[in-house]
């Protein structure tokens, strides 16, 4: 029988269940965001989430090329997810991958049910994401940060969309796992749930869990996503209130200047 080499298993978690990066089980990555980062997109958005750092761009609604895409009775909706050559330990090629490919698919599916589609009959919304550098979980924070990016093209949307993955590290339930830890852990669950509707929009898995554990996670990653989401709604807000100081400010220096 051939001899099959595992790699040495790494120990996520000390005797505290602390993880390598001191996080406790139930712990988000410290996550920033930024809205409207991009002067030449309709709207754009910024998330780090660790050490992942990605930027998503909206185009849109617009006219779709090539014509014969265009659906008579709503927006075509197309997210395309790419990663930079230098966002990955080990240089991806610039050809788009078929894990690219798959992704923005997984993407599009996981935003569509937010927006409406139908207020813009034959029109395309496209939205470009860009990771720029990788550290696990980029499917799921591409998706916090598209949807902010619709949010802030001013596209209605039914409800945010906010996602994050759960998963198994040394026989543990843990949310939000990094590249490490997503390697070598024993299972992930990606979400992505419209917080307000209480819908799930995506929901994947890769590796193995019992029921219960499966449960477990999507509830862990489910209380994420409401956290994330808390941090998306303040971020937006923050975004108008900025909007409207700038032009009081404005309206107060042309009175004052005559
Ligand atoms: N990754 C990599 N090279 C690649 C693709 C992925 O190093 O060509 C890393 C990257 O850090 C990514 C992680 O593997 O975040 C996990 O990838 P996965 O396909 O599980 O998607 P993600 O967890 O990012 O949604």
């Amino acid at each position: 029988m051939e001899d099959f080499h595992f790699p040495s298993q790494i120990k996520l978690l000390n005797e505290d269940n602390l993880r390598l990066d001191g996080r406790r089980l139930d712990e988000l990555r410290p996550i920033k965001l930024e809205v409207g980062v991009l002067a030449r997109a309709d709207g754009s958005a910024y998330i780090e989430q660790g050490k992942s750092k990605i930027l998503a761009a909206v185009y849109g609604p617009r006219e779709l090329h090539p014509r014969h895409l265009a659906q008579p009775d709503e927006a075509l909706l197309q997210c395309i997810y790419r990663m930079a050559t230098f966002s990955v330990e080990e240089r991806k090629s610039p050809a788009p991958s078929r894990r690219e490919t798959e992704l923005s698919k997984v993407i599009t599916e996981a935003l569509a049910p937010a927006v409406f589609l139908k207020y813009y009959p034959r029109a395309s919304i496209d939205v470009y994401i860009q990771v720029i550098q990788a550290d696990g979980g980029t499917r799921c924070s591409s998706i916090t940060a598209a949807s902010l990016a619709l949010a802030d093209a001013g596209i209605p949307l039914r409800d945010l969309v906010s996602a994050v993955a759960a998963g198994k590290i040394d026989g543990k339930i843990a949310l939000d796992l990094s590249d490490l830890e997503d390697k070598n852990g024993q299972a992930d669950l990606p979400v992505a749930i419209m917080p307000r509707k209480g819908l799930t929009t995506l929901l994947q898995m890769d590796g193995m869990m019992t029921r219960e554990e499966f449960i477990e996670a999507y509830e862990l990653a489910v209380k994420g996503c409401q956290k994330i989401y808390e941090m998306q709604r303040e971020i937006l807000i923050q975004k108008y209130i900025d909007i409207q100081s700038e032009a009081s400010e404005e309206a107060d220096e042309q009175e004052n200047g005559g």
